[in-house]
């Protein structure tokens, strides 16, 4: 027994050396990354599913590795988080997810103003000034308030971390107040206490994929879906509808009443030029 608890260390150590190796090297990179400009943000349009049109798009980010090709955000979005590097990560992608949205509603010209969704982490929604630094990013990109989304986890809202319900519920009434829309990711994959649904200003919950995917064949799923959508539209929030792959999930999810959809059904994560070409496209038709 001795022999195999002295094996177990070795493997230990040995995988614990791999693993502390490759998060030092893609640590550095992801340091560099930054001015090396290799960060992208590409979007996905959000669906208004009561005619087809794009109701505005998410910002979703892409490392262009030089050696690695693209590296998606699940795999450094973490290491991001815990090295503190999401701060100027998060901040380039509001930037940048702003001034594409103002490209946007130039483009329509008054006929519709696309939402552009922005996912903040932990760490970001934290960190003090956020909601000075979004307005200032709104004034610097001439973005009307109301144009930009922003995203937080269930976590966050219900202060897993032990930030302190107050000065969630704080920081939001503040991002509120500016005029933004916020939104509650991944809903339904934390812990079932709905409570802060009533405590923070929000406007829209996003129903995850996990929940949509089983919709043909799932009454748990579907049981589920429809609840959240009855909740949402007695709590008049708006309820979108993540990662909707087929046509079957799409007539299930009209008929229980969502009236917003995302996924790979409708489009990938576009650049955002293609977004634009879509929203001209939209207008003509
Ligand atoms: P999320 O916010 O839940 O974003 C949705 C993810 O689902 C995206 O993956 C998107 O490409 C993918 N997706 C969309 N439609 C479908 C579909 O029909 N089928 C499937 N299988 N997948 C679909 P992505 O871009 O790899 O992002 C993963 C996660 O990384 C995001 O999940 C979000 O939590 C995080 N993330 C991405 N960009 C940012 C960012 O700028 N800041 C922060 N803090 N997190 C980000
Ligand atoms: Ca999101
Ligand atoms: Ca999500
Ligand atoms: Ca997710």
């Amino acid at each position: 027994a001795k022999e195999r608890g002295k094996d177990r260390h070795v493997v230990f150590e040995t995988s614990m050396d791999g693993r502390s190796e490759r998060r030092l090297t893609l640590e550095a990179g992801l340091r560099y990354a930054l001015e090396r400009e290799e960060l992208g943000v590409l979007y996905q349009p959000v669906v208004r599913l009561a005619d087809g049109r794009d109701a505005g798009a998410e910002a979703l980010v892409r490392w262009r590795h030089p050696q690695r090709g693209v590296v998606p955000p699940a795999a450094f979005i973490p290491l991001a988080e815990e090295t503190g590097l999401i701060i100027g990560i998060g901040e380039q992608v509001l930037r940048e997810a702003c001034a594409r949205a103002r490209e946007w509603r130039d483009l329509l010209k008054g006929g519709g103003t696309p939402t552009v969704w922005v996912n903040l982490s932990a760490r970001q929604f934290h960190e003090p000034g956020l909601p000075e630094l979004v307005e200032s990013v709104l004034e610097e990109a001439g973005l009307d308030p109301g144009s930009l989304g922003l995203e937080i986890t269930e976590g966050v809202a219900m202060d897993e971390s032990g930030f302190g319900a107050g000065r969630t519920t704080a920081t939001l009434r503040n991002l509120k107040e500016l005029g933004v829309r916020l939104a509650v990711d991944d809903f339904g994959t934390g812990y079932s206490s709905l409570s802060y649904l009533k405590r923070l200003p929000l406007d829209v919950l996003k129903i995850d994929r996990s929940f949509v995917s089983g919709l043909e064949k799932n009454t748990e799923d579907r049981a589920i879906v429809s609840a959240v959508a009855t909740l949402a539209r007695d709590m008049e929030l708006e309820v979108v509808a993540e990662g909707v792959e087929t046509e079957e999930q799409l007539h299930i999810l009209r008929e229980l009443g969502c009236s917003l959809a995302q996924g790979y059904y409708f489009a990938k994560p576009l650049p955002a030029t293609e977004v634009s070409a879509r929203l001209e496209g939209g207008l003509a038709s």
